[in-house]
């Protein structure tokens, strides 16, 4: 029997706005597609949050003993810079100003993001299809939601037509808007325009000759519009209708509404039963944007490279810090918080030493079965991570009785404590062991600056066999020393 069959898991559904009980279209197998990054920067820490709520609920569905699918996409083409149908593609636009291939901008930023992630720990998902590596699907499905009347031509481009899908379907169901309040708050059309309606959205765009990605298909070259890849990867990989479809807060209008719209369209059924969203990421209580320099990248905090934080954090504890809050809240990043969860996260390495050595003995001081019952409970509301976390704690402050003998625990409970501990804290939360904490970046800090100084002694008296020596010897370990003003500072690749 799998653990699942014991478990009543509810989970939020966007699309009722309620916590439903959760029920996989096939019994003991899960299809969840998550919508991944645009790939033409470096990934945003708001993003992390994103997609490591969604990798915590991928760890949960497996540690319940579920087959899961998990499909996260790459968007390499078609994302516009307004988010819309128009301005250049973010990719393409960054090529033109970096001067480079499009496909040099996605591999370099398909590598940072791959990098990050795996510094926090992720699991990688079961597929991560690319956008351009699916034109054929895509071109299939903008021709059935023609040949449906769901979509209309004009000069090369092909755009779905809202009015048209509302009069039979609910267009705005999942972000609980009404296609006559969109269109009484929208300007009206400029005669140039090529939509019936400036709600309608692009399927397919005709490609400009300047434009570098594009693709031939029956209504000249062209590219896809952003929301059809996921319609086409999502029902490539896990059918026209499956379990779990999630992205951030933000994603729910336009992108995921249109996916819905162009599914229905296409194949005359809901495609997703549980629409879940993350919420967003704030830091010192503001939005984070790079304009108004309110932002921090992943691996600035971890290098401690910025002005905003007063060290480096260890992946392992903003991870800690993230998995306090739960995925549907607004979380806030600040240099004190990430100093609490940084002490948390290490008081919880330490409890888990400590019970490796513990010694069984006498009748057990805590109910570890009614325990384990509250960390299952915790999870199956929802995922509800920061009260699993205070449960966790509960754990802890037993284990530090137990260190100082004023408590008792028998050999399977002990056993069992140790189980529980493990499975939530390594195999649900992701959290690493301590091997990988912030003492270890101060140690090599330490160790760099030393060498930074005995370099600087070497070239005061013009040795500079030595002093090249150890600027080259750290360049190969991939640690770059950069003379300036103030000084010689360095930097991690
Ligand atoms: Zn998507």
């Amino acid at each position: 029997m799998e653990l699942y069959q014991s478990q009543n898991l509810k989970i939020h559904n966007s699309l009722s706005g309620k916590k439903e009980l959760f029920k996989p279209l096939n019994e003991g197998r899960i299809g969840m597609y998550v919508c991944g990054p645009t790939v033409y920067s470096n990934v945003h820490l708001g993003n992390c949050r994103t997609f490591m709520s969604f990798d915590m609920i991928f760890r949960y569905f497996k540690h319940l003993g579920y087959k899961v699918r998990y499909v996260r996409n790459i968007t390499d083409a078609g994302h516009l810079v307004d988010d819309g149908d128009d301005g250049e593609d973010k990719i393409a636009k960054k090529a033109r100003l970096e001067q480079l291939e499009p496909m040099e901008v996605v591999q370099r930023y398909t590598i940072d993001f791959h990098n990050i992630l795996q510094k926090f720990n992720f699991l990688p998902p079961s597929i991560e299809p690319t956008a351009t590596g699916h034109i054929i699907e895509q071109i299939e499905i903008v021709k059935d939601i023609l040949d449906k009347g769901y979509a209309y031509e004009k000069n090369g481009s092909v755009y779905f037509d809202v009015a048209k899908f509302n009069e039979t379907n609910d267009y705005g169901k999942l972000s609980g808007r009404k296609l006559e309040d969109m269109i009484a708050n929208t300007r009206q059309l400029t005669a140039q325009n090529e939509k019936k309606n400036p709600q309608d959205f692009a399927l397919w765009k005709r490609a400009e000759p300047q434009h570098i990605m594009r693709w031939p298909s029956p209504w000249g070259d062209g590219f896809p519009g952003w929301h059809l890849e996921c319609t086409a990867m999502s029902t490539k990989y896990l059918g026209e209708t499956f379990d779990i479809h999630g992205g951030g807060m933000d994603l729910k209008f336009p992108h995921h509404e249109c996916e819905i719209a162009q599914a229905e369209a296409s194949y005359g059924q809901s495609p997703v039963r549980y629409w879940m969203h993350a919420n967003m990421l704030t830091m010192n209580g503001k939005k984070m944007a790079k304009s108004t320099g309110n932002n921090i990248l992943p691996g600035e905090i971890f290098t401690g490279e910025n002005s905003i934080l007063s060290k480096a954090f260890s992946p392992s504890a903003v991870r800690f810090f993230m998995m306090q809050a739960h995925y549907t809240s607004i979380l806030d990043l600040s240099n004190d918080a990430l100093l609490a969860s940084e002490k948390g996260y290490h008081r919880l390495m330490e409890a888990l030493d400590i019970l490796s050595s513990i010694v069984p003995k006498g009748v057990s001081d805590f109910d570890v079965q009614a325990w384990k019952k509250t960390c299952y409970d915790a999870m199956n509301d929802d995922f509800n991570t920061p009260i699993l976390i205070a449960k966790i704690f509960d754990a802890v402050k037993f284990i530090n009785l137990l260190k100082d003998g004023e408590k008792w625990i028998n050999a399977s409970d002990l056993k069992e404590l140790q189980n529980t501990l493990n499975a939530f804290v390594f195999d649900v939360l992701g959290l690493v062991d301590k091997s990988d904490n912030a003492d270890d970046s101060d140690k090599l800090s330490g160790v760099v600056n030393l060498l930074i100084e005995l370099r600087k002694e070497a070239r005061d008296n013009k040795d500079f066999e030595t002093s090249d020596k150890i600027r080259n010897q750290l360049d190969a370990l991939g640690i770059q020393l950069k003379d300036g003003k103030e000084g010689t500072t360095f930097s991690l690749s």
